[in-house]
């Protein structure tokens, strides 16, 4: 069910590989305030209280002690494993509101599995997932942002491209996917019907 690192999806960082050495006072302080952001997002943020309450209707239920900061090895802001649950990144998270998408998003995944019967192995379906939970989360509304000057068609457009951007990179991280062009490609056999399912939410609202 899990690949090598026991991790079935991850969402890819935005920042240099190469990180400097953080001495433990660092990644004590890094995993404490991710640990304070991540209470003050569930307790206020629509998007991450809205997906509980989903989980919950669906028949699952998230326990926060389930959603964990950890200091990643790898640049990635964090991950979601059927079991383990939810890994935020605390040294590659910059901010409350990119670990408020990110932890939107790892909740979309857990949404998945509970309702659907996701096969993490299989790449389409692990594509179908990062498609969904790329578009739900609101880490493409900058995005949204930048084309909002140019109209509503390009809105969309930008929507859609950061999306399956975002999807190619975290299904490259597959153990069965061979390279990005296979990700570009297995995102694109799938986008369409899973972009439209915006299932629990009743329409992209960002
Ligand atoms: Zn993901």
């Amino acid at each position: 069910m899990s690949d090598t690192n026991g991790q079935v999806t991850t969402t890819p960082a935005s920042v240099p590989s190469v990180q400097e050495e953080l001495t433990p006072e660092k990644k004590a302080s890094l995993c404490a305030k991710c640990d304070e952001h991540k209470k003050w997002m569930m307790e206020y943020s629509p998007s991450v209280r809205f997906m509980f309450e989903q989980i919950k209707q669906a028949g699952g239920y998230v326990s926060p002690n389930k959603i964990k900061c950890e200091i990643c090895p790898d640049p990635k802001l964090g991950g979601f494993h059927p079991e383990l649950g939810i890994q935020l990144c605390a040294n590659y998270i910059p901010d409350k509101w990119v670990l408020n998408d990110t932890l939107s998003h790892e909740l979309v995944h857990w949404y998945d599995n509970t309702r659907f019967k996701v096969d993490w192995m299989n790449l389409r379906h692990h594509a179908c997932s990062e498609i969904r939970a790329a578009s739900l989360s609101g880490e493409c509304a900058i995005m949204t942002e930048f084309w909002r000057n140019s109209g509503m068609m390009r809105i969309a457009k930008g929507h859609q491209v950061c999306v399956k951007r975002r999807a190619a990179l975290s299904v490259v991280g597959h153990p069965k996917c061979r390279d990005m062009d296979h990700a570009n490609q297995i995102v694109d056999e799938v986008f369409r019907s899973c972009f439209n399912d915006t299932r629990p939410f009743e329409m992209i609202y960002r």
